[in-house]
């Protein structure tokens, strides 16, 4: 299982993770800032979740793995 937490405050808008994960990640329409729909995200979204994080330019998105 992952967690996904993501950092609002460092989050830039660039909207690399809603591209590559649609299912866990949003953007809040007036200022395009991520929105987290899925903290747990299922296995088939792992690989997805986890190149939306190493891809987000502002490194606002932190993916931990729980036993
Ligand atoms: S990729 Fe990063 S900076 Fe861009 S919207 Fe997502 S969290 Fe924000």
């Amino acid at each position: 299982m992952i967690s996904v937490a993501v950092d609002e405050g460092k989050c830039c808008g660039a909207g690399t993770c809603v591209m590559h994960a649609p299912d866990v990640f949003d953007q809040r329409d007036d200022d395009g800032i991520v929105i987290l729909l899925d903290a747990q995200p299922s296995q088939e979204l792992h690989a997805a979740v986890r190149e939306a994080a190493s891809t987000c330019p502002a490194l606002a998105i932190a993916v931990t793995e729980e036993p």
